[in-house]
């Protein structure tokens, strides 16, 4: 079976980003991100100490959502997510995550996208 061609992909990616932009406006990232989400500072020197060593950090946009304002930190991994370490991310610090294999517009078919955001208190 044949998959996607180049430009079919291309298409997708092109329209994912549309989508995603339609409700979410980008963020620069301007301190580690991970505690940018918490709203905290970051206790560590390193601005990415927090998200190095991890395989679940890759192609990384920070964007606010247009309907609540919540901060979500997207990134979008090759090879499916790293879910121990990016489960044990968010545990520690009390954020939540969602991957989605459908809506990665980095090379879609091959990233899947993790939409990570501070839990809810309730
Ligand atoms: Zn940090």
């Amino acid at each position: 079976m044949n998959g996607p061609t180049d430009e079919q992909l291309k298409a997708w990616g092109k329209k994912r980003l549309a989508d995603w932009r339609a409700a979410h406006k980008q963020v620069e990232i301007t301190s580690c991100p991970v505690h940018m989400l918490v709203g905290r500072p970051c206790p560590n020197a390193d601005v990415f100490y927090c998200t190095n060593a991890s395989r679940w950090y890759d192609h990384v946009s920070l964007w606010r959502r247009k309907c609540d304002g919540a901060l979500i930190l997207v990134s979008q991994p090759y090879d499916g997510a790293d879910v121990e370490a990016l489960s044990s991310m968010c545990m520690t610090h009390g954020l939540t995550a969602e991957i989605d294999a459908g809506k990665s517009w980095h090379y879609p078919g091959s990233t899947t996208l993790i939409a990570i955001e501070a839990a809810s208190d309730d």
